[in-house]
């Protein structure tokens, strides 16, 4: 189906104006709330989750199995990850029972044109972000209207004012664990017998694709080990060029 047609022609400004009475009437509500609220009546069966199954993605995971286990998630397989985050996601899906984990890949012909080797990253890592995240990840969202991800305020002082909704461009993105502290993940974590992925008792609290994270030191910020040693703080799959990506694919799949 043509992704355009998937998705009907809606103004980006009066999605904004949503996004801001979203945040205004239920940003404060309990995260399980939002999330019934997002599944069972705000979106229904046009929203979906991203997950990174990294360090702490088992809390969102659980509040989504406990609300709809059929809610679709959108894992982006890289091609780069570690065994262990692959491993951590198969467990996830088995123990909380999620019946639709789409692993999303990045294009072959982009592969094979730009990244023949694998090595990308060691010279471009924005490109190899695109090619391997941004561009899958707006080719898997692209039929919904609205998606949910695990970010948090603390993570980073770039996600200080993270809000729990806000616009990406025609559609909202949901953050229903924006206000968590760490203290909060690892308590709800305990209390239901949440896994968290094998790489945190090494040290990794942000965990991405193999060659760009290591381990972070007492005091760094979650994500200071994310391509550390260079500027980039984000793959882009949060940033405009989304958006942008969004755009072009529901202008060019038709
Ligand atoms: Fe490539 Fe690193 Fe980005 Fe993964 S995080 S897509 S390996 S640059």
């Amino acid at each position: 189906m043509a992704l355009s047609a998937a998705l009907p022609d809606i103004d980006e400004k009066s999605v904004a104006d949503e996004a801001r009475a979203l945040e205004a009437r239920y940003g404060e509500l309990d995260s399980r709330l939002i999330i019934e609220l997002a599944i069972d009546h705000l979106f229904n069966e046009e929203i979906a989750v991203v997950s990174s199954f990294g360090a702490e993605s088992a809390v969102l995971l659980h509040l989504i199995s406990e609300v709809d286990h059929t809610t679709p998630v959108i894992f982006l397989d890289t091609g780069k990850h570690f065994s262990a985050t692959l491993a951590h996601r198969d467990r996830l899906i088995e123990e909380l029972g999620l019946t639709d984990v789409r692993n999303i890949q990045p294009l072959q012909s982009s592969l094979k044109r730009e990244d023949p080797f694998g090595a990308l990253s060691m010279t471009d890592k924005d490109r190899c972000c695109y090619i391997r995240k941004v561009e899958p990840m707006a080719r898997a969202v692209a039929p919904y209207r609205a998606w949910m991800t695990g970010r948090k305020q603390f993570q980073a002082s770039t996600r200080a004012a993270l809000p729990v909704f806000e616009a990406v461009g025609s559609r909202i993105r949901i953050n229903p664990l924006a206000r968590w502290q760490s203290s909060d993940l690892t308590a709800y974590m305990a209390a239901h017998g949440l896994p968290a992925h094998p790489l945190v008792e090494k040290g990794y609290r942000s965990i991405g694709c193999m060659p760009c994270t290591r381990p972070v030191e007492d005091g760094e910020d979650q994500r200071a080990g994310r391509w550390a040693g260079t500027d980039k703080t984000e793959c882009g799959i949060h940033l405009t060029g989304l958006t942008d990506t969004l755009t072009n694919i529901s202008l060019t799949e038709s």
